[in-house]
């Protein structure tokens, strides 16, 4: 590749709209454009990054078995409508009319249409299959930000297992564990697993890959003391076991009538939105008070209600501004309410304890002893957060932290559920039709390349990693209208190509300053600068991104080098 010919847009300031790292250097460093509010086009550079990126992640799917399908983007409504979630999914869906008026929707994930394509595998003796593929999915994301992080339209690697029961998900969940964590260690993403909730997809259980980043949008806790480590949508105390008694689950008499469980507490936030589990919820013990935040999921329709900050059961309309002043310092596009209430736990086990308990259902958490009436006040995320930072939690009898992360992959567990709503059944071991056990696999490419520049960074630009860079090598030539620099460049450029090293020559009529600068805003992992001084006694500069170190070589070693 010749520089003079590429489309390298870079700029020479850093865009105003821009904050985040791999928003900012990826528009400054010439990699993408913004098309509208969550719509990016992808440059030349970009599209060779996002390139690595799949071919990394294709190369550990096809390593445990899986197979490469293209399924349609575009899809007609009735699958939908038999998995229940043409509904459920709501305005995060977009959908269209053909032009016999038959509804569609553009794909946001492929389950209902894979769980499809499964209906043909037969019997059981043909089980697991492990299906993937690449494909772009569609969200009419409430707030699309930060450049490629959050936009409107990626492309997602994901996949999918069929097993025939539980024990076969079990085994396959491990396997896709396992392959993320070796493509984000690839990727250069230090992606931590976490428990988490499972959101529209339903299921047993999931994992989430999270990057701790200050620009993420998630929050997990961990304890790098015992490797615990969860969503705060998802992170559980040490529920007392059966045999210790009645812990958070145990449904007893409540106080206040009406108000039997956190979900009738949510309820109040809109019936709709508490139906669709969208709000979700974090209750803390703190010195044996409860506090409880409600997080309001994209779709909850209420940003009017509020927990009345006087202690009224009900729940009351509150000005948008009051809402903010109570969400306090929190983050974010969730929304918190905190609440706090007298000691609830009765049960021995977590009196007096400081304990965080969240429920993904949010009519798995029960209240015991709480006289909202009396009680309830105002709290916010950041006390929560502050505490929590500092507490042991009973995991693992270790401080906690609770850091920004950004969600790169999310693994499920899901069961049965849509086997059995599209009829992907097999022929089981007993002659019967069973249903498939399925899972579902999802790694966003873009947010991905967006997450390697945030973790991989200095005040000069993107540091890419070897392995998802645009180019390994830019072959500088320091005076282009010189024809000795010339034609040493020309053929250092030629043999690295030949030795297969990824080679870009910057050949264009522009001061070595400038070269230098593109060079290091691009993040090309090493530069070799060919100039008069150096030729004057054979050699070359190498230089590397990543340490600024320069070493000489000469000009006949330069590619054993950098091979
Ligand atoms: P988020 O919580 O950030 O909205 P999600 O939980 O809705 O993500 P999943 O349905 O789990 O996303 O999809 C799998 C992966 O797809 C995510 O882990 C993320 O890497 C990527 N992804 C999801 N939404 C977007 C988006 N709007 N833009 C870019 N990548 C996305
Ligand atoms: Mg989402
Ligand atoms: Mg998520
Ligand atoms: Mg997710």
């Amino acid at each position: 590749m010749r520089w003079s010919q590429m489309h390298v847009p870079t700029l020479r300031d850093d865009p105003a709209e821009a904050d985040a790292a791999g928003h900012r250097l990826l528009l400054r460093a010439g990699y993408v454009r913004r098309l509208a509010a969550g719509h990016y086009s992808l440059l030349p550079l970009a599209v060779r990054v996002r390139a690595k990126i799949m071919a990394i992640v294709r190369s550990e799917m096809d390593a445990m078995g899986a197979q490469e399908m293209l399924l349609p983007a575009l899809h007609p409504a009735e699958p939908w409508r038999r998995s229940g979630r043409w509904e459920l999914m709501g305005q995060e869906m977009f959908r269209l009319h053909d032009r016999r008026g038959a509804d569609h929707a553009l794909g946001m994930t492929h389950e209902e249409i894979f769980a499809t394509v499964a209906r043909e595998i037969g019997s059981y003796r043909r089980l697991p299959q492990q299906w993937y593929q690449f494909q772009t999915k569609f969200r009419d994301e409430p707030r699309p930000k930060g450049g490629l992080m959050r936009t409107r339209e990626f492309t997602m690697k994901d996949a999918y297992s069929f097993d025939l029961d539980r024990d076969g998900l079990d085994a396959s969940f491990a396997a896709y564990h396992a392959a993320y964590t070796r493509i984000f260690e690839r990727l250069g993403i230090p992606a931590l697993p976490v428990e988490a909730s499972s959101g529209t997809m339903g299921g047993a259980g999931s994992t989430e890959f999270m990057c701790p980043a200050e620009v993420g949008e998630d929050l997990i806790v961990h304890s790098p003391a015992c490797g615990y480590a969860a969503n705060v949508e998802r992170a559980t105390s040490r529920l007392p076991e059966a045999d210790d008694g009645p812990g958070l689950a145990a449904p007893e008499p409540f106080d206040t009538p009406g108000v039997r469980t956190i979900g009738d507490l949510a309820a109040g936030f809109g019936a709709q939105a508490a139906a669709d589990r969208q709000i979700k919820t974090l209750v803390y013990v703190l010195d044996g008070r409860l506090t409880l935040v409600l997080l309001r999921g994209d779709h909850a329709l209420n940003e009017q209600k509020l927990v009345d900050a006087t202690g009224a059961a009900e729940l009351r309309p509150a000005h948008p501004d009051e809402i903010k002043e109570s969400l306090g310092a929190f983050p974010g596009s969730l929304g918190a309410v905190g609440v706090t209430g007298p000691p609830v736990l009765a049960d021995e086990a977590l009196r007096g304890r400081r304990a965080m308990v969240t429920g993904a259902n949010i009519d798995d958490v029960h209240l015991r002893g709480v006289d909202v009436e009396r009680d309830i006040a105002v709290g916010t995320w950041a006390d929560l957060r502050e505490v929590a930072a500092g507490e042991p939690c009973v995991r693992c009898g270790e401080p906690l932290l609770v850091e920004r992360a950004i969600e790169v992959g999310h693994i499920f567990k899901l069961g049965d559920r849509y086997a059995r709503a599209l009829g992907a059944e097999v022929l089981g071991p007993d002659g019967e039709r069973v249903p498939l056990v399925m899972g579902s696999y999802g790694i966003g490419i873009e947010r991905a390349m967006a997450t390697i520049v945030e973790v991989h960074h200095d005040d000069r630009g993107i540091v890419w990693p070897v392995a998802v860079a645009p180019f390994t090598v830019a072959v500088v030539l320091a005076q282009p209208g010189d024809a000795e620099v010339t034609a040493a460049g020309e053929s250092l450029y030629a043999a690295l190509g030949a030795a297969g090293v990824e080679v870009v020559i910057d050949d264009r009529d522009e001061r070595a300053g400038v070269k230098f600068r593109d060079a290091e805003l691009t993040g090309i992992p090493y530069r070799v600068t060919v100039g008069r001084r150096g030729l004057a006694d054979g050699t070359a500069e190498i230089t590397a991104r990543a340490t600024g170190d320069t070493v000489k070589a000469p000009l006949d070693e330069v590619v054993a080098r950098l091979r």
